[in-house]
């Protein structure tokens, strides 16, 4: 007697799979949660059946920047509640950032997150490790020890190690145990009390500025570092034309430096924070229009390689305050899918649709080195299912995150997905 199987194929979609350069319309066979060869049905009891005709099937996407809150905030997201909303988005695989309470900057919670995980999140959790402890920027964190525990990258996002010297010697480390150094890029002294973009609307609104530069030199300095140490760096959440440049120019040269771009940069300019509404608050902040046609064309150009998100949920009370006061970030794991296909495929048309997918699947998965990302015969069946021209309306209170601070609420965009599927299992369907 064979083992039971459990079989699904997804019928006449135009199936993407950047990693083994294949668009064409077909069948996708899943057998017992991997991907299979079509005919290894043949001769079995008939797969459940699955009409993808006119959509998209791709690879199960991967956001490798999410807040989950969790350990300590879970008022704000739990790793369950997070999960859902990236499987509401198309996402099959996330990487949560460790500025959690307490940071994850110790094997022992590592390990609470991917037990928690295993057990309550319907989607993949990869975990990220902090550079330094505490995320204090003072000592490094134990990054053998983290590495050993099943950490996929460093980085002390929400906070930048300042002290270069020490960004060096974590950079020996992180190259000595395989792992990428990814970097939220902010020099603290050039930055300051800055709130939003430094320019004419901070002039106007008479906040404190938060200058281009001050992400630009933390950049460049990722990049003499990445050069001298021969180890790839990450920088998170780009947001400057600056940044677009010197990167464009360091990976000219075949330094090994790499960077990611959010839905909201360029989605917005720092024009709507006009009405002091905080949910326009990030870090880095909305810029000007230049800066966010150099991110574009950064994008279209393949200086920009990864696409994330920057999921951070804020309770309403926190952000339901003077905007100086208010804590930056913004949900995005639900809508960054929508955001992008709308702004760079149908409207800027900076990418097309395979490119697109390249950036949330091939790209952070060969980055990070996951075991994900593709469609190959074997891999784990983690698909997301899109319809890349449905137009629907992002209401936030169907979220299934446990905030709502986003400024997309009611935003009327074109393409989603439509069904998240993990290890072969539908997660989401719309
Ligand atoms: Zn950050």
């Amino acid at each position: 007697m064979s083992d039971p199987v459990n079989a699904t194929i997804l019928r006449n979609g135009r199936i993407i799979d950047p990693a083994n350069a294949r668009d064409e319309v077909g069948d996708l066979l899943i057998v017992n949660g991997c991907v299979a060869k079509e005919s290894a049905s043949s001769g079995r009891q008939s797969p459940a059946e699955i009409d993808c005709t006119g959509l998209v099937i791709a690879p199960g996407l991967i956001d490798l920047h999410v807040h989950l809150r969790e350990p300590g905030q879970s008022a704000k997201e739990t790793i369950a509640s997070g999960a859902r909303a990236a499987a509401a988005g198309g996402f099959t695989s996330v990487v949560c950032m460790p500025n959690t309470q307490p940071a994850i900057d110790s094997p022992s919670v590592v390990s609470w997150v991917q037990e928690k995980a295993a057990a309550e999140a319907c989607v993949n959790v990869f975990v990220a490790g902090a550079i330094t402890k505490a995320l204090a920027g003072e000592e490094l964190a134990p990054i053998g020890s983290l590495k050993k525990a099943g950490v996929v990258a460093l980085t002390d996002d929400g906070h930048c190690v300042q002290n270069h010297e020490l960004m060096r010697r974590a950079l020996e480390y992180a190259r000595m145990f395989g792992l990428v150094v990814m970097d939220h890029c902010q020099d603290y002294n050039l930055v300051g009390k800055g709130v939003m973009h430094e320019g004419y609307w901070s002039t106007v609104l008479g906040l404190p500025g938060w200058p281009a530069a001050g992400e630009e030199i933390i950049v460049q300095r990722n990049i003499l570092l990445a050069e001298l140490c021969d180890t790839p760096v990450h920088c998170q959440h780009l947001s400057s034309a600056g940044s677009v440049r010197l990167l464009r120019e360091a990976r000219a040269r075949g330094v090994p430096i790499t960077g990611e771009v959010c839905p909201h940069h360029i989605a917005l300019t720092d024009e709507a924070v006009r009405g002091f509404d905080t949910r326009f608050k990030m870090n880095p902040p909305l810029r000007s229009a230049e800066h966010v046609d150099a991110l574009i064309g950064g994008i279209a150009d393949g200086t920009i390689t990864i696409l994330a998100s920057d999921h951070a949920p804020h309770s309403g009370f926190e952000k339901e305050v003077e905007f100086d006061q208010a804590p930056f970030g913004i949900l995005g794991l639900e809508t960054q899918l929508g955001l992008f296909l709308e702004l760079l495929v149908h409207q800027h048309r900076a990418i097309d649709l395979p490119r697109l997918v390249q950036l949330y699947t091939e790209n952070p998965a060969k980055l990070l080195g996951l075991n994900r990302g593709t469609l190959s015969v074997g891999a784990a069946a983690d698909i997301t299912i899109i319809d890349p021209h449905l137009a629907w309306t992002f209401d936030r209170e169907a979220s299934p995150s446990r905030s709502c601070n986003t400024p997309f609420h009611g935003w009327l965009l074109r393409g989603r997905a439509v069904r998240t599927i993990v290890a072969g299992e539908t997660v989401w369907t719309l």
